[in-house]
């Protein structure tokens, strides 16, 4: 834990996991000042641990903390931070293939505050807790999305680029229903049209139609997810045309394949997308054909082990 004062700037060091100390008239309780991030360190094959692309983590949370007026942690003391977090943790990071150290650094404005405006004080934080697959069903079984129809995640100008700790919590009324419903997930429309795929409460999206793969742009509303950016610089070294613009539900219906990408949940292939127009359902269901064809290029260049076990599953 760092925290940071005007005077003195950033200080800090490691100590055990436990509650924080925060008073009650602490910024991020009242006016919410906090950015996260989600990162994985995982065993390489010689068993050494890997983090992936950190740097791009510290810059998010910069971009983030730049938003909502909070210090910018400088990135060598975020990626300290998480590296000495990984270090001390090391005994908690599985074998190869068994999942993965989950690392959170945590960025808050912890002084005090009564009336609006920035906190005196911030603390950034960084835990760690081993994980495995993201979704109920496993890394490997296709999930089942449905386009949520009256909540949106971000609007224009609002803080959907950032990982704002507070654009989680609207999300959890719409997740649990859809998950109520027996949906993983729901896909967010764009709030000005109401026609453009965005992303889904934890991950960005992709559709592929032949060649051609397709994901929202970076226009400010959906996260700039760094699995996202290496995804899409892995297809285009396979030879697909990747295209970062706009996708309507129409287009995601008629897609061949549909994939979602995020640090929680890798590369996650869609089975279905459901989208309810008053009382009638469009399917598009490819949980039958098996996992995306995308992935069983992909994944040999990125040592996910979906490939070799997607077989093993009999996909
Ligand atoms: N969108 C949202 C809303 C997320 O929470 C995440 C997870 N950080 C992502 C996309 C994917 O980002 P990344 O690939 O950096 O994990």
């Amino acid at each position: 834990r760092a925290t940071y004062h005007p005077g003195s700037g950033w200080e800090g060091g490691l100590e055990p996991y436990g509650p924080l100390q925060l008073d009650p008239s602490a910024q991020v309780l009242n006016y919410g000042q906090s950015v996260f991030e989600g990162m994985k360190a995982q065993r390489s094959a010689k068993g050494n641990i890997v983090l992936f692309r950190p740097d791009e983590n510290a810059a998010r949370m910069m971009a983030g903390a730049d938003r909502l007026s909070m210090p910018p942690p400088p990135p060598e003391l975020f990626l300290d931070a998480v590296l000495s977090t990984c270090r001390a943790n090391a005994h908690y990071v599985p074998p190869q293939g068994k999942g993965s150290l989950y690392m959170r650094p945590l960025l808050l404005g912890t002084g005090s505050i009564l009336g609006l405006g920035p906190a005196p004080s911030y603390s950034l934080v960084v835990y760690a807790a081993a994980v495995g697959a993201y979704f109920k069903t496993g890394q490997l079984t296709p999930i089942d999305l449905i386009v949520e129809e009256r909540f949106h995640r971000a609007a224009p100008g609002g803080m959907g680029g950032t990982k704002a700790a507070g654009n989680y919590s609207p999300v959890l009324v719409v997740q649990l229903a859809a998950k109520q419903a027996g949906y993983a997930d729901v896909v967010y429309l764009d709030a000005k049209t109401d026609t453009y795929l965005e992303e889904v409460s934890s991950c960005n999206i992709f559709v592929v139609k032949g060649n051609t793969i397709k994901t929202p742009p970076l226009a400010g509303t959906i996260l700039p997810g760094v699995t996202r950016k290496s995804v899409i610089q892995l297809a285009r070294q396979l030879g697909y045309e990747v295209e970062e613009t706009n996708v309507t539900v129409t287009e995601a219906m008629d897609a061949d394949e549909i994939f979602t990408t995020g640090t929680a949940v890798v590369v996650s292939a869609v089975g279905s997308l459901t989208h309810r127009v008053s009382t009638t359902s469009s399917i598009h269901d490819k949980s039958q054909r098996g996992l995306c064809d995308f992935l069983d290029r992909v994944c040999p260049l990125a040592t996910w082990p979906v490939k070799q076990q997607s077989r093993d599953g009999g996909w």
